[in-house]
């Protein structure tokens, strides 16, 4: 059985990713980091997620023998850990986002040497929508207008979401499009129409929704919907723990969701 270690273990995910790997039967618990001085240091990782004693302390490095580290932390935490899992030929799950263009490169350089699955969306659902909306704009073709529309909660300060633009950088991808030309922001105004081959993106800002993603393909007389909705964060755990199941006893690399998927 794989075994695991959460870094950021007494975060948002970081707990709910303990708890879900605590009742998973074919993963094995062994480690649950956060950085030295934690308020959290020392206690127990289960007690802390609200499942009740596990016997794992909160600790501060990674320890050895570890399968898998699952890390959803920050980017200056993240890159302390590529280096202790690589030293320690451990692979690595990485959700954390907001990662610069010298993170991915170091990730890349880490990838020759042990297993590295990153995705700034572990949900399974999205990177499937991903994969069906890359090969809906393909096989319709110019014909059909593209529109993304998000739906997000009230709290959240940046629009469109990532998983928006990862949903028109994926069609862009597929049919050739560059997303700085095409992409058109929540029109408004007396004189704008559509232009054809753009990519329309709607933020919608409501309330409690945790995550709601519709991209639309309409030609004169018919529309294709396809919709995507995140119910709760666990969809990110749950994506973050099949991915760590994937990812054991695979060779050195670089892998995505779509892989997970086999999708690519
Ligand atoms: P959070 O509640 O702030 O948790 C982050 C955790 O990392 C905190 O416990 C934090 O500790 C800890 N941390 C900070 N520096 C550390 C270090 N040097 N070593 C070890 N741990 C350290 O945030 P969150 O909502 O769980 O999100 C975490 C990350 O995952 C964010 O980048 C978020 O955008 C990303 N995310 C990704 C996905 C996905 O599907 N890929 C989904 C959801 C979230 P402190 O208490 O000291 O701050």
């Amino acid at each position: 059985m794989p075994t695991i270690a959460v870094h950021g273990a007494a975060g948002r995910m970081g707990r709910r990713l303990v708890a879900l790997v605590l009742e998973d039967d074919d993963l094995s618990l062994v480690a649950a980091i956060e950085r030295p001085g934690h308020e959290f240091a020392g206690q127990d990782a289960g007690t802390v997620c609200g499942s009740g004693p596990c016997g794992i302390p909160i600790a501060d490095a990674v320890p050895k023998g570890v399968d898998a580290l699952i890390d959803f932390t920050t980017p200056a935490a993240t890159r302390d850990a590529l280096e202790q899992c690589v030293a320690s030929q451990c692979a690595m799950v990485i959700g954390t986002t907001g990662l610069s263009d010298a993170d991915h490169a170091s990730i890349d350089q880490a990838a020759r040497k042990i297993a590295i699955l990153q995705a700034p969306n572990m949900s399974l659902g999205v990177n499937l929508l991903f994969a069906l909306a890359a090969r809906a704009a393909t096989q319709l073709g110019d014909a059909y207008d593209i529109e993304i529309v998000e739906a997000h909660h009230r709290f959240k300060v940046d629009a469109p979401s990532g998983t928006a633009l990862g949903i028109a950088e994926a069609i862009c991808r597929a049919t050739g499009k560059d997303p700085d030309k095409v992409l058109a922001y929540d029109r408004h105004g007396d004189d704008v129409p559509r232009q054809k081959g753009q990519i329309g993106m709607h933020a919608l800002r409501l309330g409690d929704v945790v995550g709601r993603h519709t991209v639309s393909f309409a030609t004169l007389g018919e529309e294709v919907q396809l919709t995507h909705l995140a119910g709760t964060r666990d969809v990110f755990a749950r994506g973050a723990l099949a991915g760590a199941r994937w990812l054991s006893g695979k060779p050195a690399g670089r892998y995505t969701m779509a892989d997970v998927l086999g999708l690519e």
